[in-house]
């Protein structure tokens, strides 16, 4: 049985009160049957992990730098997240390959950055509109995972969680199709369980890409969605917390 994990990423949004409004909202519906995560933006990273208190909420980061410390004016280590308290970070979010320029090769020594630090690192994959229309899902998926599991020891590989969010889908209000979900979790379940089968039986691949409480129960109630990461819908406490709750569902 995989326990349902169900992210808020928060991108670059809230100011510092809101944040904590929402954080104590969240907070107060904690359930022990999900595991729930909100990633604020670095500077609130600490102020949110002292709201959180002693919650089970946990807190996440959107990014973490490829290096170790030094020159790297304006990035943060892995080392720095761990140390306020970060459990889970993002690595590959597709606003980070399209606008910032991360490539495969960037976003593996990300997700090694994280998981040298038995941090989970929530490795996000998926295709754009043209690739989707070029029937390129499979290849650009494929792609994405294998650069990855091919540099990860088998302890490595044990940290990461995988989110599959189609770009196409990302703050559209566009979401994909129950059959798309489950046909593309359907393939990185069987992408991993070629390096690993155990891996791949435990192994949580959340959907990411405009769920709302509306479409939620349909999605999050597939063979293999193991839970979502929530953008624009974890900005509002109540609807996020409906969008946890029905993550706990009947496979
Ligand atoms: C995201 O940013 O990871 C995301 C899924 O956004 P949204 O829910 O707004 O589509």
């Amino acid at each position: 049985m995989r326990k349902p994990l169900v992210m808020g990423n928060w991108k670059m949004n809230l100011t510092l009160s809101e944040a904590k409004t929402l954080c104590e909202s969240i907070k107060s519906h904690y359930s022990e049957e999900v595991d729930m995560v909100v990633c604020p933006s670095y500077p609130y990273l600490s102020f949110v992990a002292s709201v959180l208190g002693g919650s089970e909420v946990k807190l996440g980061a959107q990014n973490v730098s490829a290096y170790d410390n030094g020159a790297y004016t304006g990035d943060v280590s892995s080392e720095m997240l761990e140390d306020v308290g970060c459990k889970y970070v993002l690595a590959g979010h597709s606003e980070r390959r399209a606008v910032f320029g991360e490539t495969d090769e960037t976003v593996l020594k990300k997700v090694k950055q994280i998981v040298s630090r038995q941090m989970t690192a929530v490795l996000c994959v998926g295709e754009t509109l043209e690739e989707r229309q070029a029937n390129r899902v499979s290849e650009i998926i494929s792609r994405q995972l294998n650069a990855v599991l091919n540099s990860l020891t088998e302890e490595e590989a044990s940290h990461l969680v995988i989110a599959y969010e189609p770009v196409w889908a990302i703050g559209t209000g566009l979401a994909a199709t129950p059959e798309q979900v489950q046909e593309v979790h359907n393939l990185i379940r069987k992408t991993v369980a070629k390096f690993d089968a155990n891996l791949a039986k435990g192994l949580r691949i959340v959907y990411g890409g405009s769920v709302k409480s509306s479409n939620a129960k349909e999605i999050f109630s597939l063979e293999d969605v193991d839970g979502g990461l929530i953008g624009g819908a974890s900005l509002k406490g109540d609807e996020f917390i409906k969008i946890v709750k029905l993550a706990i569902c009947e496979k």
